[in-house]
């Protein structure tokens, strides 16, 4: 018997039928003798249709009211919820982020959570109640109503679970696990079983959108072992966990990550000489874009070539900076491409394997895909590539380093 954490999606909640599900799947885990706390989001297309009401009012509410508005949605969800419980006979409280406590900063719509005192759910859950929290809102010092950025009931589940030092945090979704890659892309792709945090967090920077990247990053602070389940199916979905030393059977690569989202730039026979890079990337961070990729060539005859990605919406803005910037630096010329795809390996077995990234290189040439940029990291190798290639490169590469398959049951010992 242990404290499980459970987050229910909006999809999961989405109708009073599904709610109903989640309250029976909720009763099974308490009849195997194990303490529930559950965290729900608000109705799917709730939060987006209290957006839309508000715009109709106003272009720019109000970050407070937007807060006490959005943070609705998740109030109807556990009352919901709790009402599901009690008629199947088993005992549930609901609260809101400010009755039990989640302290967070005063940044309304996406306010950052500071403290989480556990107490009363742990009071609750002493007298046998399931306890019912309302994710994606917190309160501040002053006792406004936050919220925590859009997907936030995910952090609100792992911010309790590490508050209360649950066992597992379990993460309900409309999906049955992570994936090697998109199965829509690659109809062979395979659920994982595991997946360490670094590598979760690379696979959801990269467009896997499983998971609030937050929400990773701080179940890998706390050390929350956190699981991705479907809501809809049974199964034992993807656990995602710290690095295991002796795990001798860990893949090299767990899975391929890509998207769409970014554009090139380049600015070519910049003068080689101190400052320049600062002088290249200081605007462009000044304008508020973030820049992915960076990289500067090898000087010859004075001069180098810096190129860098960004997203895709602010190529053109991007564009304009470094036009202006050419005549200002004495640059031959800019170049843009908006039609560039980053296709990225991921797995923390890179760091002790050799030749991987020969094999990536391989599988690409041996399809006649160009390789625009590289760039690498401890326990990634990402390229840029044609837009056109993306599925053909995530395919030949899926393939090339055998990750397609039936699921492996390690239960059953290999
Ligand atoms: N309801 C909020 C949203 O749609 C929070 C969540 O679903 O996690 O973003
Ligand atoms: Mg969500």
């Amino acid at each position: 018997m242990s404290l499980i954490v459970q987050k229910y999606g909006g999809t999961s909640v989405g109708t009073p039928e599904r709610i109903v599900e989640v309250a029976r799947r909720i009763r099974r885990w308490r009849e195997q003798g194990h303490d529930i706390v559950v965290v729900v989001s608000a109705m799917s297309g709730e939060t987006n249709r209290l957006l839309q009401i508000a715009r109709e009012i106003t272009p720019s509410p109000d970050p407070r009211e937007l807060d006490v508005l959005l943070s609705t949605g998740e109030q109807v969800t556990i009352a919901l919820l709790c009402m599901a419980l009690h008629r199947l006979g088993c005992a549930a409280r609901s609260y809101t982020g400010a009755q039990v406590h989640i302290r967070t900063d005063s940044t309304f719509n996406k306010a950052r959570i500071l403290e989480i005192d556990e107490q009363k759910v742990r009071g609750d859950l002493a007298q046998g109640r399931v306890v019912v929290v309302a994710g994606f809102q917190g309160v501040d010092g002053a006792g406004n109503i936050t919220t925590l950025g859009r997907g936030g009931s995910d952090t609100t589940a792992v911010a309790l679970a590490a508050a209360l030092k649950a066992g597992e945090c379990q993460i309900y979704t409309d999906v049955d696990g992570v994936y090697t890659t998109d199965p829509r892309v690659v109809p062979q792709a395979r659920r994982l079983e595991r997946i360490t945090f670094e590598e979760m967090l690379e696979m959801s920077s990269l467009g896997s959108k499983v998971l609030q990247i937050r929400a990773v990053e701080f179940a890998g602070k706390y050390g929350v072992p956190l699981r991705v389940l479907s809501s809809f199916e049974e199964g034992e979905g993807t656990l995602i966990t710290k690095e295991e030393q002796q795990d001798m059977e860990q893949a090299v690569i767990s899975g391929i990550a890509f998207n769409r989202d970014e554009a090139k730039l380049t600015i070519l026979g910049v003068p080689d000489e101190p400052g320049v890079a600062y002088r290249i990337v200081g605007p462009i961070g000044e304008a508020n874009i973030e820049l992915d990729m960076i990289i500067q060539n090898v000087g010859a005859d004075g001069n180098t070539d810096f190129t860098f990605t960004v997203h895709r919406s602010d190529y053109q803005k991007a564009l304009e900076i470094l036009s202006r910037l050419a005549d200002d630096l004495g640059a031959r010329e800019v170049e843009g491409d908006n039609r560039i795809a980053k296709i990225s390996l991921v797995g923390v077995g890179m760091r002790s394997h050799a030749g991987i990234a020969s094999t990536m290189f391989r599988a690409l040439a041996d399809e006649g895909i160009n390789i625009r940029m590289i760039s690498t990291s401890e326990i990634k190798i990402s390229v840029v590539v044609d837009d056109k290639y993306l599925e053909l490169g995530v395919r030949a590469l899926h393939s090339a380093f055998g990750l397609g398959g039936a699921v492996q049951d390690r239960s059953r010992g290999e």
